[in-house]
């Protein structure tokens, strides 16, 4: 079905305006822990008074403010018809010293600009106030209220994250449907190759396994020593996959991008499911990516080691941390019967820590708005394939999911794997192309959605 013209009109000059937007952003520092986001929120609070837009600041702890504002298709709002525009405003930390440039420059170098958070994810908070703007400027009448909030805390997910600014501000942006970070347009050898539209996520989840022994002179060692107790389990641990599982997003994911891959790769995803041969074909596509690994099982990354006092002295206890990624659907329980049995030791024991994720439902494939995305990014993107994808990392969205948000990742700038595994890394960059292209998808996804017809 041919999308209409969008009512956006030609949003060329309004993404120079939120390139520099971008700059700016970049340029405060929201590095989290602290945080600090209140600099950024009254920065963007300032840009959207010059346009005539009312924000508010939301305080959710000292120095950190989220931002909200409203754009009204009528006097009552009917929040299930919504549409939020969400990004966060912090970010990771950097290494300074693995940057070839200052992280907090924004720098432009060969046609990328540069700077933590270009991608992660100020791009796209630069991108959906740009969306938002283009909005108001067109004075296009609206078939349901658009929201735009800009959040702190996503990256460290505490006392001042999307969770608290929900349980205290909730009527401020309830919303029916939303648009967040968590998918991506990907680009390969200068042509993108397909659309990823986040509709679901896996659950973060800490355990701490803890072996516990007789402390002791390291002069006369025994078996019993907590440390090699758990060694052995870590190692065990290590060497193990949790069982396969597809969920609804994942396989129609793994068909659709079996038509993209080489015919190799694409063989063994159109097998995965299959009885005979899916066996082989899970252990080729796990192999072949750790992305894909991860989408198929629950997946454990022993990320933190901690026992001993002194050189000579055998440790009464040794932890390691675990960080799982459940599937949605999947629970702790069921994953830590498997590791006891698998690491069967009287020694060694599991500890579920306090901050785990929650469990949300995905969104769905049916809604009018996957549906709207669906259709302009192919348009936008020349016809390539959208699917609907399953992040293994968390958003802001599993919260709003939980608030039955119909919440969806897209992550409109034409980008590469390589570039997309600096997010987090050194030299974080955006290509200053793709994120022209970017906030003309975005502008035009939300027109398409929330204009009256
Ligand atoms: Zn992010």
């Amino acid at each position: 079905m041919p999308v209409s013209p969008s009512p956006i009109g030609d949003t060329s000059a309004l993404a120079k305006e939120a390139q520099g937007w971008l700059t700016d952003l970049i340029k405060i520092n929201t590095t989290n822990p602290p945080g600090n986001e209140q600099e950024a929120a009254k920065y963007i609070a300032g840009i959207l008074e010059k346009e005539g837009i009312t924000p508010e600041l939301l305080q959710v702890a000292p120095g950190r403010s989220a931002v909200v504002a409203r754009l009204r298709s009528s006097a009552l709002a009917d929040p299930s018809k919504s549409l939020l525009l969400v990004a966060h405003m912090d970010v990771v930390g950097v290494d300074r010293p693995k940057w070839t440039v200052d992280p907090f420059a924004a720098s432009i170098k060969d046609g990328y600009l540069y700077g933590r958070g270009a991608i992660d994810d100020k791009g796209m908070l630069a991108a959906n106030l740009a969306a938002f703007i283009a909005l108001k400027r067109s004075m296009i009448h609206l078939n349901r209220d658009v929201i735009f909030l800009a959040t702190g805390d996503e990256e460290q997910g505490g006392d001042a994250s999307i969770k608290i600014l929900i349980a205290k501000y909730w009527d401020k942006f309830a919303a029916g449907y939303a648009l967040n970070e968590g998918g991506a347009v990907i680009l390969k050898n200068g042509k993108v190759q397909y659309v990823a539209v986040q509709a679901s996520e896996k659950v973060s989840v800490n355990v701490a396994v803890i072996a516990r022994g007789p402390s002791g002179h390291a002069s006369q060692p025994t078996k019993d020593n907590a440390v090699i107790h758990l060694a052995s389990a870590v190692a065990k641990i290590g060497a193990y996959s949790a069982p396969v599982y597809f969920t609804t997003i994942a396989r129609r994911y793994f068909e659709q991008l079996a038509v993209l891959e080489d015919d190799e790769i694409g063989k063994w995803m159109r097998a995965l499911d299959t009885p005979d041969r899916g066996e082989h074909a899970q252990k080729v596509i796990s192999d072949a990516s750790p992305l894909w690994n991860s989408m198929m099982r629950d997946s454990i990354a022993p990320t933190m080691l901690t026992a001993g006092v002194r050189n000579n002295v055998i440790p009464a206890e040794a932890r390691a941390n675990l960080n799982i990624r459940l599937l949605p659907g999947n629970t702790i329980d069921k994953l830590l019967g498997e590791l006891t049995k698998l690491v069967n030791d009287p020694q060694v024991r599991f500890e579920i820590q306090p901050d785990a994720g929650l469990a949300a439902p995905p969104s769905s494939l049916e809604s009018d708005f996957y549906a709207t995305i669906t259709k302009v990014a192919a348009q936008e993107f020349s016809g390539v394939p959208v699917l609907p994808f399953q992040s293994t990392g968390a958003t802001d969205s599993a919260q709003l999911r939980l608030h039955n948000v119909q919440s969806y990742g897209l992550l409109p700038f034409p980008i590469t794997e390589e570039d997309l595994k600096r997010m987090h890394g050194e030299d974080e960059r955006i290509p200053l192309a793709s994120f022209v292209k970017g906030v003309d998808v975005l502008a035009k996804v939300v027109a398409e959605f929330a204009a009256a017809k």
